[in-house]
């Protein structure tokens, strides 16, 4: 239950914003091709999660983050479909990971709260 513990943290993120925002309408995700969440998974584990708190019924927007190397021998980059494959340049192993292994909250929209 990967999806439920990141679902947790990212309530727990939104309620950070309870001083600014009396209500969260929309939240967007980056989602790593790496990161190993799935998606349709995460969107359930939210939308309990957030039930009954100040993010009820907000929009879920996820956007999906392509894996991307740069590859240590010949610096090339590439975007690997998963984490063993070669460079596609030189057939090395050794790669550096550039993108694609986060997962993050990248932008929370609301109602703010009344002075
Ligand atoms: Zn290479």
């Amino acid at each position: 239950m990967h999806e439920l513990s990141l679902a947790v943290e990212i309530v727990r993120l939104l309620e950070s914003h309870a001083t600014e925002l009396q209500r969260i309408t929309r939240l967007t995700l980056d989602i790593g091709t790496l990161s190993c969440v799935d998606e349709q998974a995460l969107r359930t584990a939210l939308a309990s999660a957030m039930a009954g708190t100040l993010a009820a019924g907000a929009d879920i927007e996820i956007h999906t983050v392509e894996a991307q190397a740069r590859c240590q021998d010949c610096g090339q980059t590439f975007q690997p479909p998963d984490r063993i494959e070669p460079c596609p340049h030189c057939g090395s192993f050794k790669k550096t990971w550039l993108k694609g292994e986060d997962f993050r909250l990248r932008s929370v929209e609301g109602l703010s709260a009344s002075p």
